[in-house]
């Protein structure tokens, strides 16, 4: 039997991707140039060397809403990460866009984040204030063309342009020290949109099911929701794993008809079709988040656990910057080049909540 090689990967993917999907022959290359593997196409040596990274290892430890140490079973970073690939590989299959790329984008594009969220991501944000700044995406930029050395030549992970660029999706804080070739942003693959809209269905449909299982709210005040109800209609069954299910269920096959039609709409060449629910699941996504925000995010147990881990970051910032010794020996090495502020703010950027927790109490 003939094995398959990376150009017969290549070809395979001319034949069955449309006209938005993204060939990995148009990847944009790679800052520094190196010989094609003989398997492997260039999205898929990325997607392994997301998967290989120590930045993806730690997200294992790092908080998506409810903090690791409260519970074995809610989502890190690193399951929520999982859970956008498998939706963003189906939804990219299916709307014959290539599911390679947008499964290197899912895995990668929390890697930015700090310990504690989003609450984190304020706290460094403030502290870099008059230094560049901080936020998430822009850090797992810098994470994978810089801050990942595993193979010391200077390029990070020295993954392919249409997987960097698709990384900065949202807004970036002036000033924040990114590779030259990003700036000015361009425009992303549709891929890159695609799974920004599976982040969200991801964290929608898990936080849900994290904050019933924490007992934050009842399934009760979870039957408010019009989208709910339908999917414990739909799913025959009142377990709540099957209604979360459900709910996920809904919305992908929605995005990927409303996607659908937005393609079949839209010009070849011209502007990229809207990656976008249709109308009536818009408004059930906005209402699903409203909720969450009232009994989920700003509940008085998430925010206790989420002050504190910012108060700490504060703390622990302007400790090191006072006394950068006491950083480790590769953040040191780094000084020079970024100086102390940033070399600081990468250090405890990278740190997972209980190495921030350990090295502040
Ligand atoms: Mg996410």
């Amino acid at each position: 039997m003939a094995w398959l090689r990376r150009e017969d990967h290549e070809d395979r993917e001319l034949h069955w991707l449309g006209p938005w999907g993204l060939p990995s022959r148009d990847s944009g290359g790679r800052r520094l140039p190196e010989a094609e593997d003989a398997l492997r196409t260039v999205f898929q040596r990325d997607r392994d060397r997301v998967l290989h990274s120590s930045a993806f290892r730690r997200l294992q430890h790092k908080t998506q809403v409810m903090a690791a140490f409260e519970g074995d079973h809610f989502r890190s970073r690193m399951t929520h990460s999982l859970e956008v690939a498998q939706m963003a590989r189906s939804v990219a299959r299916a709307l014959r866009c290539n599911d390679d790329l947008a499964e290197v984008i899912a895995l990668a594009h929390d890697l930015g984040h700090p310990p504690f969220g989003h609450v984190g991501e304020h706290a460094l944000d403030a502290a870099m204030q008059g230094y560049g700044g901080f936020r998430h995406n822009a850090q797992g930029a810098r994470i994978v063309d810089y801050l990942e050395d595993r193979y010391g030549h200077g390029h990070g992970l020295n993954l392919t342009l249409a997987v960097r660029r698709s990384l900065l999706k949202g807004r970036i804080p002036d000033g924040f020290p990114l590779s030259g070739d990003l700036l000015p942003k361009a425009a992303v693959p549709l891929e890159a949109h695609l799974v920004d809209t599976c982040d969200r269905i991801a964290y929608l449909s898990h936080d849900l099911d994290d904050g019933l299982r924490a007992g934050l709210f009842a399934e009760a005040e979870a039957a408010e929701l019009r989208l709910w109800r339908e999917a414990a209609a739909a799913a025959g069954s009142p377990t709540r794993q099957r209604v979360v299910s459900e709910v996920t269920s809904i919305l992908i096959h929605d995005l990927v008809e409303s996607v659908d039609d937005a393609i079949t709409m839209a010009t070849p060449g011209g502007a990229m079709p809207r990656v976008q629910h249709s109308a009536r699941r818009q408004v059930d996504t906005q209402e699903l988040l409203e909720f969450l925000r009232q009994r989920f995010y700003r509940s008085p147990r998430v925010l206790a656990v989420m002050d504190d881990g910012a108060e700490r970051i504060r703390r622990l910032f302007e400790r090191l910057v006072r006394d950068p010794a006491a950083l480790p020996p590769g953040a040191l090495a780094r000084i020079g080049r970024d100086g102390v502020e940033r070399t600081v703010c990468d250090h405890i950027a990278g740190m997972t909540d209980r190495y921030l927790l350990k090295a502040t109490s």
